[in-house]
């Protein structure tokens, strides 16, 4: 029986590493309510497959014979937007990757299964904190969930005067359930209400700082391109203290008072309590999407957004796919970061994809750092992008002196290894004695970063890895800082038997040792992933901290990201070109950045602010521009070289590694591949290797790559498309592939 309308064909991709669209005629009865961004389930060979709806036709693309049928559409699952879908697609060819894939990773599980729907509320404290704080105390006993409720909204609102509370809003405690909030509602405490005129009201309160001229034009020229209505890119280079995230609000709240949304990036959520914090005071209602919600809640934040209720998402590189209706700011803070970049599958970076969004949308994207990437510099001198520069701080602060200490004489004077220098124990002790507070910095976890034998010289290292084992001394283990499998201290080389370990180098662990019999009266943080793994620890360890309860932080990258307190007045950076000799043409770069940043925290306010650097070769330009602040410098000295070497950004990359149980394997697809990629040469084009990975085991398995180099993207694209170089697993070994590869490990 025919039906009484012409047939409709719908093309699907699905969750399976193949990029080919498949095309299904779309049975009478979801005729009519099929459409693209649909979830769908349909016949793949033998069996059925999830997959999305991108497109919907009349036009048979095969012989419709051949066409099998679609009729199961998974209930409650939400529709993807269409600009959702044609990012995806775009990422899907750019990182040479399947639509689906990019798909399956942009859309969170819940919302595929359609989960979760509640409506929130605001809670408001209708007493003095004080109040709440001595109603805790007297019902800790009787009604423990109720303190630790009070306590835990007590401090939320101390951290964020002015800040508003919605039972929606992340990072509320567990024990804040409906139920709780209802009980201490009914005691006069606070209020627990949904807000008047519904919830698609954005809240743009808190306090409002006079802005400084410089942010001031800042804001006026991005301002001016957003009434332009149509995509412009901007790179907002503004000094470490320079006030940028008051630009970001200050173009957010144009953006939401216009009815459009706003997408704010940051490098972690977690280890960015601080700037979340500042948008949830400011702008009541947003949605911050971070790896610590269920299912049920980040459908919630999904559906919102999708419909408009929300304005404005914070979030991590996932947050790119936040379905914002009618999407007018896209902001990348830190856009130099490198967790950016998505190490699996689909490995897309997060800053590129943004500045895509934003050129579909029409809308203006605005990326942020005191230490732009070389990629965005580059775009700005060719004119894609436009430059903000903020030079100057803020407040009237002013940069922080820097001091440079040489460990190679220090250590020759001294007759050891030093890990604090005698200047950086001075400062040290004038700082504790003037009751301010210390950043240092370490970019090594652990003890001891290395157990050698002193009879066959080998080093302790993870028999899965191929990586130096770090001591931890506290817990009396070693540890793989890759894989995190631990063994116990052994006590005789596991080579030859010598009982001569000899433990050597030093770690975050064994900093906080010396500091403790130098100052043994100083209050000490650790902050590295060893001592922060649980959920909030960061976010709590940092907020103590700024109350005052700790006099020095001491911490790996984790204190080197945006931190903000007025009370830090000294910086310390320990070794600061520990990372200069890895074989990543990148290390200069990010020496260069981490230490600037790290610098950045000292002397925010209206206390100057002293930054002593120790280095082993402080004439090392990574180090000596950092010391100096001087951005421009380090640019003229790293540039020339990369275009030299034909490097990024002079030259786009791919990176292939293959990866297997059987070395002879790996080492033959890699043989297999590179023979490919070398009788497709063309003109301009470039192949390393196949060589041993940096890390050449890992988890066990063997590890080789291969890297491509081509003037532009489309070369480099073409040139992939015609040696058949693409992911894939053959015979026991994985191939993966990353198009504008950031970890050469
Ligand atoms: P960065 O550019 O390093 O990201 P922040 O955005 O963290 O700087 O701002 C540094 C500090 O200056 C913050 O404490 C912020 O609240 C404050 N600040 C920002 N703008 C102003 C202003 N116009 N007047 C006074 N203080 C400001
Ligand atoms: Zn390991």
């Amino acid at each position: 029986m025919a039906g009484e309308k012409p047939p409709l064909y719908a093309g699907v991709v699905v969750e399976a590493p193949v990029t080919k669209v498949f095309h299904y005629r779309i049975s009478d009865a979801i005729l009519d309510s099929l459409a693209p961004g649909d979830r769908v389930e349909v016949p793949f060979g033998k069996r059925s497959i999830r997959g999305v709806v991108v497109s919907i036709s009349p036009i048979p693309p095969i012989a419709p014979n051949l066409i099998k049928e679609i009729s199961i559409a998974p209930a409650g699952a939400e529709r993807i937007p269409g600009d959702i879908l044609e990012l995806a697609r775009w990422a899907a060819k750019y990182y040479r990757t399947g639509w689906g894939t990019v798909l399956a990773a942009a859309v969170p599980a819940g919302v595929k299964r359609g989960s979760g729907k509640r409506s929130a509320r605001e809670i408001r404290p209708l007493a003095v904190l004080d109040a709440l704080e001595t109603e805790a105390e007297r019902t800790a006993r009787r009604a423990p969930k109720q303190a630790e409720c009070l306590r835990a909204l007590v401090q939320w609102f101390r951290e964020r005067p002015g800040g508003r509370l919605f039972s929606d809003t992340d990072g509320l405690p567990v024990a804040a359930s409906g139920v709780v909030l209802h009980q201490i509602a009914k005691k006069g405490l606070i209020s627990f209400t949904v807000p008047e005129g519904g919830m698609t009201k954005v809240v743009d309160s808190g306090d409002r700082p006079r802005l400084s001229s410089e942010q001031q034009s800042a804001v006026d020229e991005i301002a001016a391109a957003m009434d332009g209505g149509t995509f412009a890119s901007f790179l907002l280079h503004g000094a470490t203290g320079s006030g940028k995230t008051e630009v970001y609000m200050r173009l957010i709240g144009k953006t939401v008072a216009a009815g459009r949304g706003a997408l704010v990036l940051v490098p972690e959520i977690s280890l960015t309590p601080q700037t979340v914090a500042r948008f949830e005071a400011r702008f009541g209602h947003l949605a911050v999407l971070h790896s610590h919600l269920s299912d049920g809640e980040r459908a919630e934040h999904w559906r919102r957004l999708r419909n408009g209720e929300l304005k404005l998402a914070v979030g991590a590189r996932s947050a790119l796919f936040a379905p914002l209706a009618d999407l007018g700011l896209v902001i990348v803070d830190e856009e130099h970061e490198r967790t950016y970049k998505q190490d699996n599958d689909p490995r897309y970076h997060a800053r590129d994809l943004g500045l895509v969004r934003a050129s579909l949308a029409g809308a203006v994207a605005v990326l942020g750092s005191a230490t732009p990437s070389l990629e965005s510099w580059v775009n700005c001198l060719s004119g894609k992008h436009r430059l903000a520069a903020m030079p100057s701080r803020v407040g009237g602060a002013r940069p922080p002196e820097v001091a440079v200490v040489d460990l190679r004489r220090e250590w020759a004077d001294v007759k050891q290894p030093a890990l604090i220098s005698r200047e950086l124990g001075r400062s040290l002790k004038e700082c504790l004695a003037r009751r301010e507070q210390a950043i240092l910095f370490l970019n090594r976890r652990g003890f001891h970063t290395i157990v050698r034998c002193a009879a066959c010289g080998d080093a302790l290292e993870c028999p899965d890895c191929d990586v130096a084992l770090t001591h931890h001394r506290r817990e009396a283990l070693m540890r793989c800082g890759y894989c995190g499998r631990t063994f116990s201290v052994p006590e005789h080389c596991p080579t030859c038997g010598a009982k001569v370990l000899r433990f050597g180098g030093a770690g975050t662990e064994r900093v906080e040792d010396v500091l403790g019999s130098l100052f043994p009266k100083a209050r000490l943080l650790r902050m590295d992933s060893d001592s922060m793994s649980a959920k909030d620890a960061h976010r709590n360890a940092l907020a103590s901290f700024a109350r005052g309860e700790y006099d020095i932080l001491l911490g790996t990258q984790m204190v080197a990201k945006g931190l903000d307190f007025p009370n830090v007045t000294l910086v310390g950076v320990l070794m600061a070109d520990a990372a200069l000799g890895l074989s990543d043409f990148r290390a200069s770069e990010r020496t260069f950045q981490l230490v600037t940043q790290v610098i950045g925290r000292a002397g925010r306010a209206e206390k100057p602010g002293l930054a002593v650097v120790q280095a082993f070769q402080p004439e090392h330009p990574a180090v000596r521009f950092a010391v100096a602040q001087n951005y421009a410098g380090f640019v003229e000295t790293e540039l020339p070289d990369r275009r030299r070497r034909g490097y990024p950004p002079f030259g786009r990359m791919a990176r292939l590694v293959f990866s297997g149980e059987k070395r002879g394997a790996v080492e033959e697809e890699a043989r297999h591949a590179g023979a490919a990629a070398e009788s497709t040469l063309a003109p301009g084009l470039r192949v390393l290797g196949p060589a041993p990975c940096e890390i050449e085991r890992l988890q066990k398995l063997h590890r080789r790559h291969l890297i491509l180099f081509a003037p532009n993207h489309v070369a480099l694209s073409e040139w992939l498309e015609r040696a058949g170089l693409k992911p894939g697993e053959e015979r026991g070994v994985k191939t993966t592939l990353d198009i504008d590869p950031v970890s050469m490990q």
